[in-house]
């Protein structure tokens, strides 16, 4: 960075140049150059001269966003029934730090650390499941009260307090099979043992929506918010159920979490036309849900915009959003200062065919495609994606359904 006092010449390693910065949460936006030195953001100016730099990144006619945060994904590859390895995905997705979501408990967690957040070059973070077995299996988590050992789970969060954000909770009728509520209960005490956000995890009761909603406090982050399942958000008459709203304005974190079962146009298109927009836009990328009609956060993000959203809110909801219900500001921010993480995108133009999982069709004119994706500097090369887990099937009603989101010709 430059010595402003003696007006020496900033150096870069590399400049991006020509693109429109969209950067709601950082106040960037525009036809900005972003500079890069040492694995950071240098500086965010009008014009940056390409003499200063080592490399230029020619981003004309682009978009220049920071390294997108999925909130919610699941990335322990080869321990989990879920899991997809990041690195591969990140690169093609422009996503530079994922949170995964529950895939690990207190017993699975140093594998974690150590077999997939340490090589991967992609910026990897848990909440820990309160499940000391993590999502080793589809489903039945919290079946058995056994696994749910606060103490333990309490100690192994202190024991990863830089890579361990919040707990997760995975709150329907099959996690949950014959224990009811006691599960959140426990995960609400390990939560405020440990001063963190509990994520919860909705879809089909029981446990009934109302009887989750009260275990859930400003800061907590409530995924799968725009389910179609009878857990929904909206009332039959599709208006916003009172005590939901109560709590999205009391600061519970709405997180979309699309997955393979828990996004509803429906459920959509009612909040929206209400003025209630989620708070963060996240995948639930897993093993299924990449096969479609997920398939990715581009696609995801561009359901949205079709939908009516501007680019700048549902950028935000990939950045700062996100970053905040983390409690970690540095991420997700083109702010001088902060580490290099940048994605390029473009918007296609076209007829482009989404999906909900309930394999519903909407038609939409624009698509994000990720061009670049950079991590503390350095771009991320794309390699070939991993192939598919043998047990990764998609469900009965969507096999054999998904539509490709571009037209064939
Ligand atoms: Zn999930």
């Amino acid at each position: 960075m430059g010595d402003v006092n003696t007006g020496r010449t900033p150096q870069f390693d590399t400049i991006i140049t020509g693109g429109e910065v969209v950067d709601p949460g950082a106040g960037l936006t525009g036809r900005l150059d972003v500079g890069i030195a040492a694995g950071k953001i240098a500086a965010v100016e009008a014009e940056l001269n390409p003499a200063d730099a080592g490399q230029v990144i020619d981003a004309a006619g682009q978009f220049v966003v920071p390294g997108l945060i999925d909130l919610h994904t699941h990335v322990y590859w080869g321990a989990t029934y879920w899991g997809v390895w990041p690195d591969p995905v990140a690169a093609r997705s422009g996503v530079t730090s994922w949170l995964d979501v529950g895939s690990s408990g207190a017993y699975s967690f140093p594998g974690f650390r150590k077999f997939i957040v340490e090589p991967s070059k992609s910026k990897v973070f848990a909440l820990l499941n309160l499940s000391s077995i993590g999502l080793i299996a589809q489903t039945w988590e919290f079946s058995n009260l056994d696994y749910c050992d606060v103490d333990l789970a309490e100690m192994i969060t202190n024991l990863n307090r830089d890579l361990i954000l919040g707990i997760k909770a995975r709150i329907d009728r099959n996690t949950t099979r014959g224990t009811g509520i006691k599960p959140l209960e426990l995960a609400r005490e390990l939560a405020d043992r440990v001063d963190l956000p509990l994520m919860v995890h909705i879809g089909q009761g029981p446990p009934a929506l109302d009887e989750i909603s009260k275990y859930l406090r400003p800061g907590d982050i409530l995924t799968h918010c725009f389910t179609g399942h009878d857990n929904r958000v909206i009332a039959p008459d599709r208006t916003f159920l009172p005590y939901m709203k109560q709590l999205k304005e009391q600061g519970v974190v709405f997180d979309i979490g699309h997955g393979a079962g828990s996004f509803s146009f429906d459920t959509a298109e009612a909040m929206l036309a209400q003025g209630e927009l989620p708070d963060v836009i996240s995948t639930d990328i897993h093993q299924i849900a990449i096969q479609g009609p997920m398939f990715d956060m581009p696609t995801t993000l561009s359901k949205f915009l079709n939908l009516g959203m501007s680019l700048p809110d549902v950028i935000e909801r990939a950045t700062s959003r996100p970053a905040a219900a983390m409690r970690r500001p540095d991420l997700g921010t083109l702010r001088p200062g902060s580490a290099a993480d940048v994605a390029l995108f473009k918007i296609d133009e076209g007829d482009f065919t989404f999906q909900d999982i309930f394999m519903n069709v909407k038609k939409g004119n624009k698509l994000l495609v990720n061009t670049m994706t950079m991590i503390d500097g350095e771009v991320l090369p794309r390699v070939e994606a991993d192939p598919l887990q043998p047990w990764a099937e998609l469900p009965e009603w969507q096999r054999g359904k998904v539509l490709p989101v571009r037209p064939v010709s």
